[in-house]
């Protein structure tokens, strides 16, 4: 006989059921969230990158291409949602921690949820996976408008999917409501989401003592400097940037399409 081994000790199950953890270790569990930012920052890159190569492949014609590029990107959504669900997962578990709540077997707990929050996700249909998803929508709507300026972009999706219809986005204006010219750098109502030039939000909200409403008539929405009501839209920026090159390609050199 082995007198190392104790036959009455708790097998490593048991003494995982019975571990009561510090509130204390819930920080730790937050430190690892700036690890999840960092991972989505670099994804939004990535993505930035991909819309980029996509709208002038979309401008050489290069379609079978742009297919490639969206199947990565809707992987990207997927890795997205993981991330996603990793975080609640942990904030739930964290916050219970904090609390001094029962968290008997951690790990099984963590996979139990991570199972469930798997099995939610994989039952979404691709219209509520991709097309309910912003980022892929903005994708898809700055490759439309590259061939369609003035059109707005039909419904993503086939009609055979009985959920939630989703439609396209209508067609973005590109005037400043203030100047009345085409928006040069673009900044965008962060709840209202109208867009107005740089200088002509900042002068009015100047005028205005710091708080103004949102210069498109009926809304009502009210902004100031603060990054709450008022934010840079870098993605339009780039995609008036790309425009201005084209017409300037089509005026300077009589530009045709190469089949
Ligand atoms: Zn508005």
């Amino acid at each position: 006989m082995d007198d190392a081994i104790d036959p009455n000790a708790p097998s490593l199950d048991e003494q995982l059921e019975n571990i009561r953890f510090e509130p204390h270790v819930a920080d730790r569990i937050g430190v690892s969230f700036n690890d999840f930012e960092t991972v989505r920052d670099f994804l939004k890159i990535g993505w930035d990158q991909a819309m980029d190569v996509a709208c002038d492949l979309e401008t050489l014609n290069k379609t079978e291409l742009i297919s490639e590029i969206e199947t990565s990107l809707t992987h990207l959504v997927d890795y997205q949602a993981l991330l996603h669900d990793q975080k609640t997962i942990m904030t739930d578990l964290a916050t219970r921690i904090r609390h001094q709540q029962p968290v008997n077997n951690l790990p099984a707990q963590y996979d139990q949820k991570w199972e469930q929050a798997r099995r939610v996700y994989e039952a979404k249909s691709a219209k509520t996976k991709y097309y309910s998803n912003p980022q892929f929508v903005e994708f898809k709507q700055a490759v439309w408008d590259i061939k369609h300026p003035d059109e707005p972009m039909p419904a993503l999706g086939s009609d055979d999917e009985d959920d939630d219809l989703v439609v396209g986005r209508t067609k973005q204006s590109y005037i400043c409501p203030i100047t009345q010219l085409t928006l040069e750098e673009p900044y965008m109502g962060s709840v209202c989401r109208h867009h107005y030039s740089k200088e002509a939000i900042h002068a009015l909200i100047r005028r205005n003592h710091g708080r103004v409403e949102c210069p498109v008539s009926g809304c009502r929405q009210r902004l100031s400097m603060s990054a709450a009501d008022l934010v840079p839209d870098v993605m339009l920026a780039r995609k008036l940037a790309r425009m201005a090159a084209m017409a300037e390609t089509q005026d300077t050199s009589g530009y045709h399409d190469i089949d």
